[in-house]
């Protein structure tokens, strides 16, 4: 036994912390909605510590008082502070600094990560949404793991990210990955000159594997309005004119891949969106890819997110990636 003069020498702090919280690295992703924003904060290991969820402020500076406000609420609850990454539907130009092309119209043409940091008084980084969620799945969803992770929304609209070794590849113009507006590559008579897009061109992608735009292509095979979620479970159940759409949007999809893989060649690419739910479609996809790759061997994995919803904020948490960066 070891002797020990003189007052007990006390080891502990007065206010211990549990260890988990003294040596985690905290991380809070928003996902700025165009109805709600939800954020959470990450623990070690991607583990959720805290969440919350608020309506969007439909003005810019109520959106900036309810981000510093949610951050506060998500801090006190974590019992630590934490780093900031934002997810929205847009992104900040890098010819002006500010946000564009935000279905959230109240965004743009405003500083937003200048004015986050300014008031969290840390930096503070964005990213597009798709972006997020390649991310996310990348980091430790369905791509984990991988080296180049090309991640896709199949949703309302079709969007994209591409995400190399753990980092966002964002470019020049940050349009990296949206390949929704690209047109259907080897498109067929029937898909020449396609359907018009909102975006002024006629035959993008989006126009057919987007959500309307698979009930655009079962209307006009078949004379019958359904729904997406009719049609998904008209696959399910073997019924024709929905195998005959589902097999149609394979096909597409598999060709709008190629064209990707063709000039990124990710080893994962991870399926999200609403249509990513549709039975059997990353398998199928992934069958039909060999047809139009250039090369005879593909090894590509075509996978169902892992995170589901969650992607988006989780991946706006994961913006900040190691302890490296940190201030
Ligand atoms: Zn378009």
């Amino acid at each position: 036994m070891t002797p020990i003069s003189g007052p007990r020498v006390r080891l502990e702090p007065a206010h211990p912390q549990r260890p988990d919280q003294r040596l985690t690295r905290l991380r809070i992703g928003i996902d700025l909605g165009g109805t709600k924003i939800e954020g959470l904060v990450l623990g070690s290991g991607g583990v959720e510590v805290a969440r919350k969820r608020i309506a969007t402020p439909r003005s810019y500076e109520r959106t900036l008082d309810a981000i510093v406000d949610l951050v506060g609420d998500l801090e006190a609850e974590a019992e630590g502070t934490a780093s900031v990454g934002v997810g929205l539907p847009g992104t900040i130009s890098p010819a002006t600094g500010m946000v564009k092309n935000a279905n959230s119209t109240w965004l743009i043409g405003h500083p937003l990560d200048e004015d986050l940091a300014q008031r969290l008084r840390r930096p503070v980084r964005l990213s597009n949404d798709a972006n997020c969620f390649t991310l996310s799945e990348a980091t430790d969803g369905a791509g984990r793991g991988a080296s180049v992770v090309f991640g896709v929304i199949l949703g309302t609209g079709v969007g994209g990210g591409i995400v190399v070794q753990g980092r966002v590849l964002e470019g020049a113009q940050r349009v990296a990955g949206e390949w929704g507006h690209n047109p259907i590559p080897w498109p067929q008579d029937g898909e020449r000159p396609g359907p018009s897009c909102y975006c002024g061109k006629r035959g993008c992608i989006e126009t057919y594997l987007s959500g309307p735009g698979m009930e655009h292509d079962h209307r006009a095979a078949t004379g019958q309005s359904r729904t997406t979620h009719e049609i998904a479970a008209g696959i399910s159940s073997g019924e024709p004119d929905a195998l005959g759409t589902f097999s149609r949007y394979v096909d597409r999809l598999a060709r709008g891949l190629a064209t990707v893989v063709n000039v990124v060649d990710p080893d994962v690419v991870v399926l999200g969106g609403g249509m990513s739910n549709l039975p059997g479609l990353a398998s199928a996809a992934r069958s039909a890819l060999p047809m139009w790759v250039f090369t005879d061997e593909v090894s590509t994995r075509v996978v169902v997110n892992e995170h589901g919803d969650s992607s988006g904020v989780r991946g706006a948490a994961w913006l900040w990636p190691d302890q490296r960066e940190e201030r």
